[in-house]
């Protein structure tokens, strides 16, 4: 027996399948987001939201609870393994244009902020995609918990291991970077000089981020090339990474010092080869099911928000479901695709071998109205008829 009918099923409440179903109320569209976690955990880790996503949250008229929830970044960029500057732009001018620059929040935060928009009953919990038939009136949902949905369209916010994107096209191609990550919340003294700073630290081979997302807790990202088959205990992480960083700012040693240590995770860094098509029929994907990226641009997030935003923007356009699936991988695959493989470029050059300072002074003197006018591109919300 169905379960729920509604015109649109998300599977994933993850970023991308809340802010679109925020982006679907915002239109009267009825929808229900399908998640396979059985409640919502804090999870141990920050994010970085860009001005691009505080523009799109801004327009659901939540950007104010996100600062509140979070901490708005003054200061943003790459730094040397004893904190020294390689690269810092002009944030000022971000604010200034966009009315928002970054702002660093726990992922557990943003979830509850995006949670509380929406309407009782959209998210369920428990719902793990299993398969999708075609039926008369759209489509017949399958859940590994033995329920079923129906309804008209169907959009995939699964996440880049997308098991509904593996029974559209099943040919997509996930890339390892090479690199793993670790994540912390760390609770140190935090300096003065640190407080509304979001900084990468490059080092040999290894790199180590951090940013406060709150007055007590800051988040912390640390990565290193390791084979995709490498087994590391978990227990071990943390004494592994004292040792892996010893010889950078002692403030690194300190954040990770600070972290419980079974609050530390470690995921393999991979992005999805850009495929050509996100959308067949009524279903459409969107987010990290249609084109994960690596995180070394800290987009992949702002990216699966931006997907929301567009796609109400395309219903409210076209006044047609069916029209803005059909016209929204055009709209945004230039900017994402050229994102997904500027990230895993930039991924490669920050754990070079050789000629590391060479690299660091040539993105010490790049032009600053250049590195300007490329931010200023990535955060850029182009009007929809710009890109239709
Ligand atoms: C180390 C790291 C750091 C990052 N830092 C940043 C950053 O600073 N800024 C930024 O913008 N981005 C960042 N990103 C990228 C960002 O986390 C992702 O792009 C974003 O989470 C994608 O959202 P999503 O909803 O598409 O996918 P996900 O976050 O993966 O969510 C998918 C959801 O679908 C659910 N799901 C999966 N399978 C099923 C199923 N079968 N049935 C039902 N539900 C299912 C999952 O439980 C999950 O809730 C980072 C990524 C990594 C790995």
């Amino acid at each position: 027996m169905p379960l729920i009918c509604s015109m649109i099923s998300i599977i994933g409440g993850g970023i991308a399948g809340l802010s679109t179903a925020l982006a679907l109320q915002k239109q009267n569209i009825p929808c229900k987001v399908y998640e396979r976690s059985p409640a919502y955990k804090p999870v141990g880790a920050g994010i970085w939201l860009a001005a691009n996503a505080m523009q799109v949250f801004n327009s659901f008229g939540i950007q104010d609870d996100i600062i509140k929830a979070g901490n708005e970044l003054s200061s943003f960029g790459l730094m040397t393994k004893e904190i020294n500057r390689i690269s810092i732009p002009d944030l000022q001018i971000v604010k200034d244009s966009y009315g928002i620059a970054t702002v660093a929040i726990h992922r557990a935060r943003l979830q509850e902020v995006l949670l509380k928009q929406l309407d009782e009953g959209v998210v369920q919990l428990g719902y793990k995609f299993e398969a999708l038939t075609k039926t008369k009136a759209g489509y017949s949902v399958q859940f590994t918990n033995g329920k079923t949905a129906e309804s008209k369209f169907v959009i995939g916010a699964d996440g880049i291991h997308s098991k509904l994107r593996m029974q559209l096209f099943p040919n997509a191609q996930k890339r390892y970077s090479g690199q793993t990550c670790w994540r912390g919340i760390s609770t140190p003294s935090i300096p003065e000089k640190y407080a509304r700073a979001g900084y990468e630290l490059w080092g040999n081979q290894i790199r180590f981020g951090f940013s406060p997302i709150s007055n007590l807790e800051v988040y912390w990202f640390a990565v290193a090339k390791r084979p995709e088959n490498d087994i590391e205990p978990t227990e071990k992480y943390k004494a592994n990474l004292k040792q892996l960083f010893k010889d950078f700012d002692p403030f690194v040693l300190d954040l990770i010092e600070n972290t419980a240590a079974s609050a530390i995770s470690r995921n393999n860094i991979e992005d999805l080869k850009p495929i050509n098509v996100w959308h067949k029929e009524g279903v459409l994907l969107l987010g990290d099911a249609a084109h994960a990226t690596t995180p070394n641009m800290g987009q992949g997030g702002g990216q699966a928000i931006e997907d929301a935003y567009y796609l109400g923007q395309l219903i409210k356009h076209h006044n047609d479901i069916t029209k803005a699936f059909a016209d929204f991988r055009s709209v945004r695959h230039k900017k994402v695709n050229a994102i997904v493989n500027q990230s895993y470029t930039l991924g490669k050059i920050a754990h070079i071998k050789r000629g590391k300072r060479l690299r660091n002074l040539a993105f010490k003197l790049a032009p600053s109205k250049a590195v300007t006018n490329n931010m200023m591109a990535l955060y850029k919300l182009a009007p929809l008829d710009e890109l239709l």
